[in-house]
């Protein structure tokens, strides 16, 4: 048997009834640019995550850097981020002229307010928190921090569409958040595609007139913008794809269980949160990152059984990546962390027979 970790041609093939008429009809129409099917997706998901405005833009790194300037992030500013996290969301900090300060993370992975605490200077204009893997971070302490020393928040929420926080969507505690439609995320575009939302009429206002060359509704530049366009056919497809999203989020933390029962008590693996905690959390299940002492050995075996695995970010933190210039070995917990942590697949394309192939396929590698 075969599980790879992403099968990228897979979704189309097996939805071409429902998605084709979609694409022809944007083709048909000849709506590409800002058509009415953006609009209509933007509606759609800002009702999802109950919050006031969507606005599609080109990816998530676009949404980031509108939502930091909307936000006042700019020259000399420093923004404080967890280096676990992808390069995407340093470099939108970088090329809005401000400074990324790399912060470590927690036992879930996610960046927690005590290490956001220790970056703090009297530069710092605003926290970037990342909701990876499908988990929204501590919003309450981040909040409490955030408007204890007057900062702005912008969420990095790539990977979290429908993960809430006590009942509440991430990307919807900021002035902004931030979402990835690209093809591996939860709600995946044939191509790259992502959104910011806002609760804010103002800040709605102006991320829409950035995105599109500083035009307001009629046109009129109103201030510095460019083209981080969302495209209509991405907008239709998302859009169809989305009226089918609690199902996709089911069937993800069903798979998350099913790893949960299957290896969740084999020694020398550590499992993310349970899906089925009670508490603050509803995960959505991204990714499922595991940490192991033997993981490289585990992830050669697998991959000779057939069973595709990742390292998140290639296996690289961003303070990382030397060509960035980040001091090293500053994050013990981040440095400990990449040297243990990789992830099995989970996505909707994965059959119940796959899950539990790579499920035997771990259990004979521990011996069990
Ligand atoms: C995917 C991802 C991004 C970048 O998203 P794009 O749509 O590719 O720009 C940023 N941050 C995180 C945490 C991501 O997972």
């Amino acid at each position: 048997m075969k599980v790879p970790f992403f099968d990228y041609p897979s979704f189309y093939r097996s939805h071409q009834e429902w998605l084709r008429p979609v694409i022809d009809d944007v083709l048909n129409r000849g709506t590409f640019i800002m058509g009415p099917e953006v609009a209509e997706f933007e509606a759609k998901l800002a009702a999802f995550l109950g919050v006031q405005h969507a606005i599609g833009v080109g990816n998530c790194t676009d949404g980031l850097m509108i939502g930091l300037v909307a936000a006042g992030v700019g020259q000399g500013d420093e923004v404080i981020v967890p280096s676990h996290t992808m390069v995407a969301t340093a470099e939108a900090i970088h090329f809005v002229g401000a400074t990324p300060v790399l912060a470590d993370c927690g036992e879930d992975h996610l960046v927690n307010v005590d290490a956001v605490r220790e970056r703090l200077t009297p530069r710092t204009r605003a926290i970037v928190p990342v909701h990876l893997n499908g988990r929204v971070c501590d919003m309450d302490a981040i909040t409490e921090l955030a408007s204890e020393h007057g900062l702005a928040i912008v969420e990095d929420a790539a990977q979290a569409l429908g993960g809430t926080y006590k009942g509440r969507a991430g990307g919807s505690f900021g002035i902004a958040g931030a979402f990835s439609f690209y093809p591996a995320k939860l709600l995946g575009a044939f191509g790259d595609a992502g959104a910011v939302v806002t609760k804010d009429d103002t800040v709605a206002d102006d991320l829409r007139a950035l995105r599109n060359h500083g035009m307001d509704h009629d046109g009129t530049v109103v201030r510095w913008g460019i083209n981080v366009r969302m495209d209509s056919l991405h907008a239709a497809v998302l859009s169809a794809k989305l009226d089918r999203i609690e199902a996709e989020i089911d069937r993800r933390r069903e798979i998350a269980i099913r790893y949960e029962k299957g290896i969740g008590q084999v020694e020398g693996l550590v499992h993310p949160p349970s899906a089925t905690a009670e508490g603050d959390h509803f995960d959505v299940f991204q990714n499922y990152e595991l940490e192991c002492d033997r993981r490289d050995e585990l992830i050669a075996y697998l991959a000779g059984h057939g069973v595709g695995t990742n390292l998140p970010w290639r296996g690289k933190a961003v303070h990382q990546h030397a060509a960035l210039g980040f001091d090293a070995a500053t994050l013990p917990r981040t440095e400990a962390l990449f040297d243990r942590v990789f992830m099995l697949p989970l996505n909707t394309m994965l059959s119940d027979d796959q899950v539990d192939y790579t499920i035997e396929t771990v259990r004979t590698f521990f011996g069990i």
